[in-house]
């Protein structure tokens, strides 16, 4: 029996892969392509303002650059009046040049280079400072206006963290900041923490508005915080992955190729995206006393946010097509234009899990059949494999036919993409929605 793991159905996506469009499109562009619709961005932005509307709480959003390098976002945070969250000259560059204000950024980052520092500070931009020296290089930068500050605070709940300030560094940190007077604009505290729990953020944020208020008595500004990214992005149903990690074995993947359960990402979570907010401001920090939505009310303090992945959600697919297939011992060999390069999940040890959705450019025989197969890249790498586990096509895979990988706009299409063997990079497709007749149309992302 074969572990299926469908994502969640989509019917805007499926509406564009019966629109023939995806074929047409392979056929232009000549190799893989990942598509965008930069209409779901738009929902999952409104969708977190929505939440903090709900909890009454006045708070900002910052799309995390780097999950995506796609301009196409960017644009639509400039238009919605959103913020960015960047980590480099080349993403402030990206941000400013498509219409996002300065001050609407946050740079974000460890040991931060000093010509970032610099442009950050010129431009009004929040930076969330991450260490004692970096501190010390923000408040000598001497410029025309005193730079905006936050301190981002090492998280006890995950000591092994290399980021942010320990209890001792921070409170040097506040006090250089009050001795710094007006060179300095120093907004609140910040944090990002790896994993997805919503109670941990609400533990942290609740520390950081108490930090806020120590903070006001030196006499800084104090009325932020940021809580950072991790919110959770649900792509297949609960039985199905719960099904998956029960039974899921060596025999299901290729060459009895073994991953570690826990290296992989949780694609299924029953609170995700902006309801994973709504859950952090609903919450009591410790479990004990108000609310921390009433807690940022009463401290008069602002929550910020970074969300990557969650804005992302539905966001676009990868879209690949079929070269070769080689039959083995009871399960296929599908070789596909690309490279897993262009699905970054499988440089971490790990899997990008969500079964890949076979386009067939003919229809299927009356009498197909489930064929299981896993799919390799078009590289002379034996371990590129965009897919080690054998997936149930519901047919075999032909020359010509297309493998979507469903809601990879999150991370996976391009943090490791290389031109490996001269192979060119995959081009993002912009898909747009113009009218209400549906019809699909589509521009390069520039
Ligand atoms: C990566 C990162 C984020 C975004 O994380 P997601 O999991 O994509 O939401 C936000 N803030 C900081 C500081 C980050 O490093």
């Amino acid at each position: 029996m074969a572990l299926s793991l469908p994502a969640h159905p989509d019917p805007l996506a499926t509406r564009l892969h019966t629109s023939g469009l995806l074929h047409e499109l392979t056929y232009g562009l000549g190799g893989p392509f990942h598509y965008l619709l930069p209409e779901r961005f738009d929902t999952n932005l409104a969708a977190f303002r929505s939440a903090l509307a709900g909890a009454r709480v006045e708070g900002r959003v910052y799309y995390a650059k780097k999950a995506n390098k796609a301009g196409v976002f960017i644009d639509r945070c400039a238009t919605a009046g959103a913020g960015v969250d960047v980590a480099s000259l080349g993403e402030v560059r990206e941000a400013l040049g498509r219409g996002v204000r300065g001050e609407d950024l946050v740079v974000t980052g460890p040991a931060k280079a000093d010509a970032l520092l610099r442009v950050a500070a010129q431009q009004g931009a929040l930076v969330a400072v991450d260490a004692l020296d970096e501190l010390n290089r923000v408040l000598t930068l001497g410029g025309p206006r005193p730079p905006r500050v936050l301190l981002r605070v090492h998280p006890p709940a995950q000591p092994n963290s290399r980021f942010g300030l320990s209890p001792v560094d921070l409170d040097e940190a506040m006090h250089d900041c009050a001795e710094a007077g007006d060179h300095v604009r120093m907004e609140g505290f910040s944090f990002h923490l790896s994993g997805y729990d919503t109670q941990q953020r609400t533990d942290l944020a609740g520390d950081l508005v108490e930090l806020c208020l120590k903070a006001r008595v030196l006499g800084l500004q104090a009325d932020r915080i940021s809580i950072g990214g991790g919110f959770a992005v649900d792509y297949v149903p609960a039985d199905a992955w719960k099904t998956f990690l029960e039974r899921h074995q060596p025999g299901d993947y290729h060459a009895g190729k073994t991953f570690t359960a826990a290296d992989f990402y949780p694609y299924h979570s029953p609170v995700a995206g902006a309801d994973a907010l709504a859950a952090v401001l609903a919450a009591s920090p410790y479990g004990a006393g108000p609310a921390l939505s009433e807690r940022l009310r009463e401290a008069g303090v602002m929550l910020l946010l970074e969300p990557g992945r969650a804005l992302l959600d539905e966001a676009g697919a990868s879209v690949f097509t079929v070269q070769g297939v080689k039959d083995r011992d009871g399960y296929g060999i599908v070789t596909v234009d690309g490279t897993s390069l262009s699905l970054s999940e499988q440089w971490f040890n790990s899997e990008y899990l969500p079964d890949p959705q076979l386009l067939s450019a003919r229809p299927l025989p009356a009498d197909h059949a489930s064929y299981r197969a896993c799919v390799a890249g078009a590289s002379c790498l034996d371990s590129d494999l965009l897919t080690w586990r054998k997936i149930a096509f519901p047919a075999q895979p032909a020359i010509g036919d297309l493998l979507v990988y469903p809601n990879t706009a999150g991370y996976q299409m391009d943090s490791n993409e290389s031109s490996f063997h001269e192979l060119p990079l995959p081009p993002k497709v912009v898909i747009d929605h113009p009218d209400d007749t549906g019809r699909p149309r589509w521009r390069l992302d520039r």
